[in-house]
């Protein structure tokens, strides 16, 4: 993974005082740029799960504008591809629900038939055991994973 640039903290125009992805990166930064940063979601259960978080402050998707959904999207996407390539999951998850932190971001989960929620939503309450555990099952590991995403993500938009 590539040294952590220092965070960019969202503008002061379009902050919260009272918002912790305002002010902090919310995860080891895997890549950021002028409008957006990817940070791994850190989840032992969910070793591949990535959130692309928006910089300033925006609590719905439809408050950015057309453009910004774009680049936004743009990295959702291109996250769930190295997912895909990678991992060969059963079912990429895309959600951006904000219930708890209602600051934009994008969840973005490999899911497999495996994982201790499948079929179930990661937020539902755990169906199985899963040992070995989901990180050594992925089959690649978690500082290549996070290389991988931070490689397409910089094809995107320039480091920040
Ligand atoms: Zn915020």
């Amino acid at each position: 993974m590539p040294a952590s640039p220092d965070f960019l903290p969202a503008p002061a125009s379009a902050a919260r005082p009272d918002c912790e992805l305002c002010r902090e990166p919310g995860g080891t930064l895997v890549f950021q740029s002028a409008q957006w940063r990817v940070i791994p979601a850190a989840d032992a259960d969910f070793p591949a799960f990535y959130r692309v978080v928006w910089r300033a402050h925006v609590s719905e998707w439809s408050e950015l504008a057309l453009a910004e959904q774009a680049a936004l999207m743009g990295a959702v996407t291109a996250v769930e591809r190295v997912l895909r390539d990678s991992l060969a999951p059963a079912k990429i998850n895309l959600a951006s629900l904000g219930n708890v932190v209602p600051h934009l971001h994008w969840h973005v989960v490999a899911r497999f038939d495996w994982d201790s929620r499948f079929p179930a939503p990661i937020w539902a309450a755990p169906v199985r055991a899963v040992d070995p555990p989901a990180v050594a099952r992925l089959g690649v590991a978690l500082e290549e994973l996070d290389a991988r995403v931070a490689r397409a993500v910089a094809a995107l938009a320039p480091a920040a």
